[in-house]
């Protein structure tokens, strides 16, 4: 298999992929591990997209469980996404990846506004685009950014790179000896065993999206590329199996 079976693809980058062990912060190593791994990709000719999660800096639900105003813990992570894709951003170019970020929360001196038409054009010239700031929105997810943005510029496929799992357990195999890897499932699979792949706003809309999704580890080396070749790796997450 050498031949990219996806033209256009959106990794989600959970904020953790980019923290390596320590599980928070950004750490150089995996910035440029993630980096060779998105070039090993963009140089099969494949587009991509990539979301940024930020929960390796700060997650909106632990701020407002310390007592600060939701809404506002939201736009704190919103604002964490930044900072991470402005790492990846800076590990992709130092490796010759042309790049842009775009942000869902205005910030023009740092990087481009989120303009859906302006990110195919970049995609088409072989740039990465990292979306950034999530959705722009509190009570939403990184996940269903990623959801949101696939189903926007036509992606064929949302590529889940986690940290920790290679894949969607039937429990958490890190508490649970008699947890089971699934390598298929349904999104209404996933809402109905509640698993803990992604939020349910997120699954929904891919769902309603007809947009699967392959959850697989990112700290297996060449990983991104095996799932675009179409190679069996981590859970498949589809409309139907
Ligand atoms: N967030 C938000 N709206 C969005 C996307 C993210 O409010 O559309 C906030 C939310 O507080 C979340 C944080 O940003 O906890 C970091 O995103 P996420 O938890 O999805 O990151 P990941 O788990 O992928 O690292």
């Amino acid at each position: 298999m050498s031949e990219p079976v996806y033209k256009r693809v959106v990794l989600k980058l959970s904020g953790e992929a980019l923290s390596g062990q320590a599980g928070y912060g950004i750490d150089a190593g995996m910035i440029t591990t993630v980096a060779e791994q998105v070039q090993d990709v963009v140089e099969l000719g494949v587009e991509v997209a990539v979301v940024v999660g930020g929960g390796n800096i700060w997650r909106g639900i632990s701020g407002s469980a310390k007592g600060i105003d939701r809404a506002t813990a939201d736009y704190m992570g919103m604002l964490a996404t930044v900072m991470n894709a402005l790492a990846l951003q800076d590990g992709l170019e130092k490796i010759g990846v042309p790049t842009r970020v775009q942000t869902s929360i205005n910030m023009q001196q740092v990087a481009e506004p989120y303009i859906r038409r302006r990110a195919i054009r970049h995609l088409e010239k072989g740039r990465v685009v990292i979306f950034a700031g999530g959705t722009g929105n509190p009570y939403f997810s990184t996940d269903t950014t990623a959801a949101l943005r696939a189903a926007e510029i036509e992606a064929e496929v949302i590529l889940m790179a986690k940290n920790k799992v290679d894949g969607v357990y039937s429990a958490d195999p890190f508490k649970d000896a008699n947890a089971e890897k699934y390598e298929r499932l349904t999104f209404l699979e996933v809402l109905n065993k509640g698993l803990g792949v992604m939020d349910s706003t997120a699954s929904s809309l891919c769902m309603d999206n007809n947009i699967p999704l392959i959850v697989f580890s990112i700290t297996e080396q060449g990983n991104i590329k095996r799932a675009v070749l179409g190679e069996k790796i981590g859970t498949v997450v589809q409309g139907s199996v």
